[in-house]
């Protein structure tokens, strides 16, 4: 069988390990934090990870590290600052989501350590393969969860008490995960001994297709930001209820929406408003009561600012003539990231030596490497997506270039901790 069959092979299996896990009926993959299918793709990094020999362990904030070359923990940690590579990315996803989306960045990290291993190159400062908790924000609304927590931006006191759509609190997921939330918290000492981090990620969008390249170099990551509706009008019969007397929520949205729609055209931003609650929901009511999320992501934080104006006047303007009460809550605000100009050029010239021209892309999609950079040296991969569809079923990626990618993380993981 030819190296690159046995590289296929290896890569079927890995991400098939994975890709079995969080299958909807609808087709698409559904692991939320801290649900059954979420333990289960822990389990299976776990599992994963011990076949190459690597020991796994849970930081104080949730993620998972897989250690080559042996986990710089308690004494033997003393002089160890900024000398760990680390590399990865997330196992959870949005509902109904693709299999690629932190996944991918995750089966490569494992590989790419295992195809070192079987080369038989030492690594000469610690390696670890990290999974990240609740990236996406699919059940609590928060995020980049993990990785926030673990640098310290977000404080985990402020979240415990958040509750997920059916009431179970993100302390209550936690402990039902086996995790003290008491004891859930950021570990500055671990991120010191970061001497980078290096996320590879499925592109989602259409650049690398565009371009004709199977990988990329990022640039930098929008500043996005994430908030949430409500709009509050009073319920009656759809059929007597005269239009002059109604107080329909629903027009607020609608109005709130187009808004967003014609402001992120104008500010070359995106807005979008996926997520809707109607109560009661009923098809020949009035409703009483319209929420909704509004995503936006922008180049600058300014147009950012521009756009939830935008979508707040319509909804106040929507608000005057009909009657309605509106709350407007920010759930999220990342800034946007310059990913390090020194790691991603010395990348750079890793990965032509090893025969790839990657692109330089920007990006405005959140990743947990956003997070990582605003405390240690920082870079990602992009991984080529023929249709640049992404929180989606339909989101793929051809074996080929995810062998690049993997080619891709080897080459810099020998690079940065092997040399
Ligand atoms: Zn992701």
């Amino acid at each position: 069988m030819s190296g690159n069959q046995d590289r296929r092979d290896a890569f079927e299996g890995c991400f098939g390990g994975l890709a079995a896990i969080g299958r909807d009926p609808g087709g698409g993959w559904t692991r939320l934090a801290w649900t059954e299918e979420d333990r289960a793709a822990r389990s299976w990094f776990e599992a994963s990870a011990a076949d190459l020999g690597l020991t796994v362990e849970r930081d104080a904030a949730g993620n998972l590290w897989a250690w080559w070359g042996g986990p710089p923990a308690g004494p033997a940690a003393e002089g160890a600052e900024g000398q760990v590579v680390a590399v990865g990315s997330h196992l959870d996803t949005v509902r109904g989501g693709g299999a690629y989306d932190g996944a991918l960045g995750v089966v490569s990290g494992l590989l790419a350590v295992g195809e070192l291993i079987r080369r038989g190159v030492e690594p000469q400062r610690p390696v670890a393969v990290v999974a990240f908790a609740d990236e996406e924000g699919g059940r609590f609304g928060v995020p980049l969860f993990g990785s926030r927590v673990l640098t310290g931006a977000l404080d985990p006191a402020d979240l415990l008490e958040r509750a997920d759509e059916h009431g179970t609190t993100v302390a209550e997921a936690l402990a039902a995960a086996g995790i003290d939330p008491d004891g859930f918290g950021p570990d500055p000492a671990r991120v010191g001994r970061l001497a980078a981090f290096v996320e590879l990620h499925v592109e989602q969008g259409r650049g690398l297709a565009d371009l004709g390249q199977p990988v990329a170099l990022a640039t930098a990551m929008w500043p996005h930001g994430r908030w949430r509706l409500t709009v509050g009008g009073e319920a009656n019969h759809a059929g007597t209820t005269r239009l002059a007397d109604r107080h329909d929520p629903m027009l607020g949205l609608a109005a709130a929406v187009l808004a967003a729609r014609a402001a992120a055209t104008e500010l070359e931003a995106v807005a979008t408003v996926g997520r809707v609650l109607v109560e009661p929901n009923s098809a020949n009511s009035v409703p009483e009561r319209v929420s909704a999320w509004l995503d936006a992501r922008a180049e600058e934080d300014q147009r950012l600012d521009w756009l939830l104006a935008a979508f707040e006047a319509a909804v106040e303007d929507a608000a005057g003539r009909n009657g309605l009460t509106i709350e407007l809550a920010g759930e999220s605000r990342t800034p946007g990231v310059e990913f390090d100009r020194a790691l991603t050029d010395r990348l750079d010239a890793c990965l032509r030596a090893s025969g790839l021209e990657p692109a330089r892309l920007p990006t405005a999609a959140g990743h947990d490497a956003g997070a990582l950079a605003a405390a240690v040296p920082t870079a990602m991969l992009f991984v080529r997506n023929p249709t640049g569809t992404s929180h989606s079923p339909a989101e793929t990626a051809e074996v080929d270039d995810c062998l690049a990618g993997v080619g891709a993380l080897a080459a810099v993981i020998e690079e940065l901790a092997c040399r």
